[in-house]
């Protein structure tokens, strides 16, 4: 196996990734392993799709649907002015879906967040704040 998703996707399966927020029918959320941007999250589908067009029916519009309940939970707690999502795959080709809260204080709010990719390394996210972060999402799941 050397998609670094897919092994990621087996070790949340056997609990040795301690970042899962929430397990859905076809994907995983977790949180950022980094927080330049407080909330920032990624959905990583179970198995190993190249494109969402590769997606079949009806797992397409569940993943969908996934999706946007991850959405509605980080808005819910973060509370960002805008939330970014976005899947390219251009470094790791498996579907998965990145959401950075934005906020108004924001060094560049209005450029996409990747401008600042290479500040994200400075930002990972201690142990402790990881699972005080996950505490609160799950949380969120969990409430209506
Ligand atoms: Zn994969």
């Amino acid at each position: 196996m050397n998609c670094p998703l897919c092994e990621r996707s087996k070790n949340t399966a056997e609990g040795k990734y301690p970042f899962l927020i929430h397990e859905f029918k076809n994907s995983y959320l977790y949180l950022g392993e980094h927080q330049y941007y407080q909330g920032y999250c990624v959905l990583v589908t179970k198995d190993h799709y190249r494109e969402m067009t590769d997606v079949p029916s009806p797992k397409r519009e569940e993943l969908f649907q996934e999706m946007m309940r991850a959405h509605e939970v980080i808005q819910k707690v973060f509370q960002p002015k805008k939330m970014n999502m976005c899947s390219l795959g251009n470094v790791v080709d498996h579907v998965h879906w990145h959401f950075f809260p934005r906020y108004e204080s924001d060094p560049n709010f209005k450029n996409p967040p990747w401008l600042q990719m290479q500040h994200f390394d400075s930002a990972k996210v201690s142990p402790e704040k990881r699972d005080e972060l996950i505490e609160i999402l799950k949380n969120a799941f969990s409430s209506k």
